[in-house]
């Protein structure tokens, strides 16, 4: 099989399904076919290439491609084109995968449903009436539904692995600063990190391992590279669950958890120590509390990195008819059509929250629940070499459920936000169905810098 007949491939089914599934806001058909003729002839010149190139790949559309539109699903960024390449898309292209184009997403990735796109929302592969899960339903749909073998998210409180729990695909958020945060439209600048969404554990290795590593635009990114990745899920074998400590968090199942999501979960737990696993329940009390420093936290720098999007550096302007037009009016009007309502909500939180008079109460307490988290993390990795838990509390709920109580909407990430809270690396990986045969996912989370361990132990389960 040729690259270019790879990508034909995928463009003939995306030209058939996505119609219906709404998984892109972008199609690269031409460059994408330019990159794997390339690929092909290289490889008939007996070239040396990258073991994924000529595989083509989607990105989710915060991050910056130059000359491609990049609108976070948002109006307000609709009609610009970045002048410059993420570093991601930047180490892709090196590596010469054919980029099929850009997918759909919540807003400025804000949300667990892709309902929030301005663009519209996208639809579960399994079951059209059902959400693809959020914010990056698109790459996880895409996936899901064989358009595309990779795709690129990224994961604030879950938005790489609540979509891949509830349309059965693999999705990992590494540990924070392991893969370059240049080119990744900001939203809460310490929680983001880019991820690969993919089919297989082995597949999402590869392709964290081609993008990670140190980079020089990024002062949280960490220095050396992210080598070892595959080999250590190629090179898995059963017997290393023999003795391995699996810490099975208290907070994280039980209440609150559908009871399919919950038997699917013990069940992976006890063929885990069928073969040799020691499962120890972990306490992490302070994980009660995660929603709340999360929905403190994230919104406050939120508030913070969209206030450049100001009707002058970026896509739309809207001057004002009923007022002159200043800087300020501009702004306003811009802003007021440009944004959707849970980014105004957000920004909203934020601000105040970050108020001279409000800073102490809300941002200071968030910032200490934050670092209980993390020690509750530091004392459960003293117990066990890795956690697990139910990736997401439900399968994929029916677009539109959620829409008029945004709380409950929040509480689907109730298991992925404590990874980010900590930066710690977390993979979300299929387990099973349920009695509606909608996907469930299972979620190793690994100590910071432990990608390599996260992986192979993903690969073990799956
Ligand atoms: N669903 C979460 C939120 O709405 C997570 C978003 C994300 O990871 N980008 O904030």
């Amino acid at each position: 099989l040729t690259s270019e007949e790879i990508t034909k491939a995928c463009l003939e089914r995306i030209e058939k399904f996505d119609a219906k599934l709404h998984a892109f806001l972008y199609l690269n058909a031409e460059g994408a076919l330019e990159t794997a003729r390339e690929v092909d002839r290289l490889r008939a010149e007996g070239a040396e290439l990258h073991p994924l190139a000529g595989v083509p790949i989607a990105l989710k559309d915060n991050i910056v491609t130059r000359g491609m539109p990049t609108t976070c699903a948002s109006k307000i960024l609709e009609g610009w084109l970045p002048p410059y390449d993420a570093t991601v898309v930047e180490r892709i292209k090196e590596a010469k995968l054919p980029i099929i184009g850009k997918t759909n997403m919540d807003e400025f990735a804000m949300g667990s449903s892709c309902e929030h796109s301005a663009f519209g929302s996208t639809y579960n592969p399994w079951d059209l009436e059902r959400i693809p899960g959020g914010s990056g339903g698109g790459s996880a749909a895409a996936v899901a539904a064989y358009l595309v073998p990779l795709a690129l998210g990224s994961d604030t409180g879950g938005s790489i692995r609540q979509p891949g729990a509830v349309t059965g695909t693999v999705g990992a958020k590494p540990t924070y600063g392991a893969v370059s945060r240049y080119g990744l439209v900001a939203m809460a600048s310490s929680l983001d990190q880019i991820g690969p969404v993919t089919r297989s554990v082995r597949d999402a290795a590869a392709l964290q391992e081609l993008m990670g590593g140190h980079d020089a635009y990024d002062s949280t990114s960490l220095p050396g590279d992210q080598s070892g990745l595959l080999s250590a899920v190629t090179e898995a074998k059963a017997d290393q669950l023999k003795g391995l400590r699996v810490g099975v968090v208290k907070q994280l199942t039980g209440e609150g958890y559908a009871p399919a999501v919950r038997d699917a979960f013990e069940k992976t737990v006890a063929e885990l120590k069928a073969k040799g696993a020691e499962i120890v329940e972990v306490d992490c009390p302070s994980f009660d509390y995660a929603m709340a420093a999360y929905y403190l936290i994230m919104p406050a720098e939120v508030s913070s990195n969209l206030a450049r999007f100001d009707g002058v550096r970026y896509g739309l302007r809207v001057e004002p008819t009923d007022k002159a037009v200043t800087a300020e009016s501009v702004m306003a009007a811009t802003r007021a059509a440009g944004f959707g309502p849970e980014v105004k909500r957000r920004i909203i939180l934020g601000t105040f929250v970050l108020s001279s008079g409000q800073v102490d109460a809300y941002y200071g307490s968030a910032q200490k629940v934050r670092t209980l988290i993390q020690r509750d993390f530091d004392q459960a990795f003293a117990q066990a070499d890795v956690l697990v838990s139910p990736t997401s509390p439900t399968t994929a709920f029916k677009l539109g459920e959620k829409n008029d109580d945004p709380m409950s909407m929040y509480l689907n990430d109730i298991a992925t936000v404590p990874a980010n809270l900590a930066g710690v690396p977390a993979i979300s990986i299929p387990n099973g169905l349920d009695e509606q045969n909608l996907p469930i996912g299972f979620q190793v989370i690994a100590p910071a810098k432990e990608d390599r361990l996260m992986y192979e132990v993903a690969q073990l389960v799956s």
